[in-house]
């Protein structure tokens, strides 16, 4: 065996085996009939950098494959990339300094995918670095044809079964992005705005309404009042005229209407929120578009046409209070929807869009089926499915995505959606093989809209489980691995697409996490300085040290806080491992002959116990719990107690007592690495392959022997530490020798390796000890002597130390202690002395350790 270095050198050994590792013993086998694990992992969006929430998301699901993998399962931990979207395309106009419209569409997609390939490399470098036991030859990369085709493929059959349609509806309208997004990509934030209080003219008197978008004004479309509300109840079913555009609206009823707000009269416009939609929907109303897909005001807004909202809103405004049609202002507090993006406040407008059918209830069935882990996540997906008003808008108003197969026909308008055989194609690049099925018209229109992302990644489970393919396919997928962020996007689009494309549940089971926080407990980010690199840790302290941060980080679901101090004691663990390997080398060998002490029976019985413990763990993705379990074995029991209990048998003369312990030493590395491969993928492999010559990494699940509990080998152990700490509490050395030790106990204990560990003679003995205690010296308190007796304690206090401490002693059991000073007889109570007594055993002075099980005694003297 060659020279095992004292450190463990983590940078030298990760990087020899992330390089030399054969990445095809993680392949998954489409030919076995092993049971399956398919894991729909996660394909992040390639922005370069594959940063620390992914890490954490990663590493967890790295401990799921090489758990499964281990126990039998033919794993498929595929890894995919979910390309398209605005930030490539933001991105590559910076780069090359352009904008989308300024190049030919298709020479601007090729400059994003250029864009994405590259970081795609740079991520994947990261992810080997991390030591991921990733299924390369899985991957798959979302703007690539042979995964859009099954996108396009997607639409096509969603269209044909009737759960896709095109339609004039409201959409959420991004005005900066100019594209339609879904709600899903709203998010809600409060903001302060004014409540302006305005007049709109009519017969019956002026009408008082109260508007936070007075700039909308040209879109209204009626007025509404509660129909029970004594004030304004009178102009129900009446015209008002709409002040500055002069034009005149109906005054309708509706119960939403809240009488209390405002002046409690409302302005329908259309639109300025979801109630505006459902109004126009319920009372027929007409459509009065005043802003654009460019966030400008329309021709309908008059004088105000082409300015920005907020330029029109400020003139409109100006011009009311000049006319004294806003009679006054107040502040209000407003829930305000953003483009989740850019943050820019998102405007609904009607647009004609493509749309999938939401059926609520077929989705919160369907994720009832699947394990949710935690549990409690289910419901943020109930809780979302339960809010939705309208159906998924999947057109987008972009470029860098997957185009819509659809053409339409340029005499008649038909819209002509592509065969599946067709695909995949772009409808700007190629003209229909066939005519207008309506007018036999040849000439055709594009579809030059895009599909939303969303329909790319929410087919990956169908994807990674070989639907489409060439192979037979194997849906659902065993498990899903998401961030908590994205339940109402990619779980519940993932949910509603398995369903309507093939009946059946995406997946088995679903796993949560949380998200990465910084130091400072705030969620990490540049601005806020909190933010790290899994590159900067790996280089500091390897990769196995941080995965042990994620492991031990918290359970999954939770958000767990980035700390450098789980990072540090991670490499504390590996360096304690190495110590442990490096002590255990010449010393660990398998042999089939010896016959395991009472010592080698506990530390198996140990094991087996931890096995247990680690599995039942694993099963249930409480990585904390198991790596916690691994550790203290390793720590505690292995290295602490049962090496330190075994060295004079390592270092004694060669026979079956020897062998038995270098047999459970192998049996303890080689369990000790397996159960450490998933977590600590790099130092377990290095010690295997220096123990066995074999990768752990092929190597199976360890099983609990079922061996009985050692009660024996368990009592040795604590007296051998007793014995220990006895020495230390007094500065001894700890192999210095004792005269003697004796055990009394009703167990059979072996001496052998107590005897070596204490390098003392050891006696053990049935029963209890024959003691007796003398009292050898008297200890007088003069905090209870003092305030009593004053100027006569000092003497009293001379005089109880030159008693006998056998005659104060039995005083003190009468409850009495009577001192002669001068002449008289003075009384004290027990409280006044303590006796100090010494323990003998055959006449013998010992200390006794009473332990459970076992009472101790060491002869101090010879
Ligand atoms: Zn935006
Ligand atoms: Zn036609």
């Amino acid at each position: 065996m060659s020279e095992i270095s004292k450190e463990y050198d983590f940078k030298q050994v990760e990087e020899r085996w992330a390089e030399s590792w054969d990445e095809s013993v993680y392949y998954f086998d489409w030919n076995s009939s092993a049971p399956q694990y398919i894991i729909d992992t996660p394909p992040p969006y390639p922005t370069g950098n594959f940063h620390i929430g992914n890490a954490l998301n990663w590493c967890y699901i790295d401990f799921v494959a090489r758990y499964k993998r281990m126990g039998g399962y033919n794993v498929m931990f595929p890894q995919g990339w979910d390309c398209h979207g605005l930030p490539t395309e933001v991105k590559v106009e910076e780069i090359h300094g352009i904008t989308k419209n300024e190049v030919p569409r298709e020479e601007f997609r090729r400059l994003c995918e250029e864009l994405t390939a590259q970081n795609i490399a740079k991520m994947r470098v990261t992810m080997r670095r991390l030591g991921f036991s990733n299924d390369w030859s899985n991957e798959y990369v979302t703007m690539h044809p042979d995964y859009y085709s099954k996108t396009q493929r997607s639409f096509v059959q969603m269209f044909n079964k009737g759960m896709i349609y095109r339609e004039d509806h409201p959409v959420n309208w991004c005005p900066r992005c100019g594209t339609a997004i879904a709600f899903a990509e709203v998010e809600y934030d409060s903001r302060t705005t004014t409540l302006n209080y305005l007049r709109f003219g009519s017969p019956l008197g002026d009408l008082e309404i109260a508007t936070s978008r007075p700039e909308l004004l040209a879109a209204c479309v009626a007025v509404a009042v509660h129909p029970e509300d004594e004030k304004n109840k009178k102009y129900i079913g009446t015209e008002v005229q709409v002040p500055v555009f002069d034009y005149s609206v109906p005054v309708i009823a509706d119960e939403v209407v809240d009488p209390a707000f405002g002046t409690g009269v409302v302005m329908i416009c259309t639109f300025g929120d979801k109630q505006d939609v459902r109004w126009w929907v319920e009372h027929d109303l007409p459509l009065r578009q005043a802003i654009d897909r460019a966030g400008r005001m329309t021709e309908i807004a008059g004088k105000f046409a082409r300015m920005k909202i907020s330029e029109c809103k400020d003139a409109i405004i100006e011009e009311m209070k000049s006319l004294g049609t806003i009679y006054k202002e107040e502040p209000l507090d407003q829930n305000v929807g953003l483009c989740w993006r850019c943050k820019t406040a998102i405007e609904i407008l009607s647009e004609r869009q493509w749309f999938v059918k939401i059926n609520p209830g077929e989705i919160i069935d369907t994720s009832a089926e699947i394990e949710w882990v935690p549990e409690h996540m289910e419901i943020r997906l109930k809780n979302w499915t339960g809010t939705m008003d309208w159906d998924w808008c999947i057109s987008r108003q972009r470029i860098f995505a997957t185009p819509i197969p659809v053409w339409y026909c340029k005499k008649c308008g038909e819209p002509l959606v592509a065969e599946e055989e067709w695909l995949p194609l772009d409808p700007n690049l190629k003209t229909p093989p066939v005519s207008c099925p309506k007018c036999g018209s040849e000439e055709f229109e594009p579809e030059t809209d895009v599909l939303d992302t969303w329909m790319d990644s929410s087919i990956s489970a169908l994807n990674v489980t070989g639907w489409l393919s060439d192979h037979p396919p194997r849906y659902p997928a065993q498990l899903r691995p998401q961030g908590h962020d994205i339940i109402r996007t990619w779980a519940f689009y993932t949910i509603l697409r398995a369903k309507a494309l093939v009946g059946k549940r995406p997946w088995d089971s679903i796993l949560v996490n949380g998200m990465v926080l910084g130091e400072d407990g705030h969620k990490m980010s540049k601005s806020l300085n909190n933010f790290i690199a899994p590159e900067e840790v790996v280089v500091k302290y390897g990769a196995d040290a941080f995965r042990q941060w994620a492991a031990v980080g918290g359970s999954p679901g939770s958000d767990v806080m980035f700390r450098w101090k789980d990072v540090i004691s991670g490499g504390r663990f590996l360096q304690k491992l190495w110590s442990m390997y490096r002590f255990s080398a010449p010393h660990a060998k398998r042999s089939d002959d010896a016959a395991p002490n009472q010592v080698d029976r506990w530390l198996l019985f140990e094991l087996s116990q931890m096995i247990e413990a680690v599995t039942d763990s694993m099963d249930r993705f409480q990585f904390d719990e198991a790596f916690r379990a691994i550790r203290s074995f390793a720590w505690d029991e292995f290295a602490d107690n049962y090496i330190e209990l075994v060295k004079s048998r390592l270092y004694g003369p060669d026979g079956p007592e020897k062998r038995a312990a270098q047999s459970t030493i192998y049996a303890a590395i080689e369990a000790l690495t397996s159960l450490l491969a998933p977590f600590t993928p790099f130092i377990a492999e290095e010690i295997r392959m220096n123990l066995s010559g074999e990768s752990v990494h092929t190597s199976s699940w360890p099983t609990s022997s079922g061996i009985s509990p050692q009660p024996e080998g368990d009592l040795i152990k604590e007296v051998a530490a007793a014995v220990r700490r006895y020495k230390s509490d007094r500065g001894m050395a700890l192999n210095s020798p004792l005269a003697g030790i004796e055990v009394y106990s009703d167990l059979e204990l072996e001496t052998t390796d107590l005897s070596g560990s204490t390098s003392s003679p050891v006696v053990v003995k049935r029963g209890g000890p024959e003691i007796e205690t003398r009292a050898v010296e008297v200890k007088p308190s003069m905090k209870a002597i003092g305030p009593v007796f004053k100027n006569q304690s000092g003497e009293i206090i001379r005089r109880l130390k030159e008693m006998d401490p056998e005659e104060v002693a039995q005083m003190v059991a009468a409850g009495k202690i009577k001192v002669e000073v001068e002449g008289e007889v003075v009384e004290l109570g027990p409280e006044a002395v303590e006796i100090a007594t010494e323990t003998l055993s055959a006449g013998r002075a010992v200390e006794m350790i009473v332990l459970a099980g076992a009472t101790v005694l060491i002869r101090t003297g010879s």
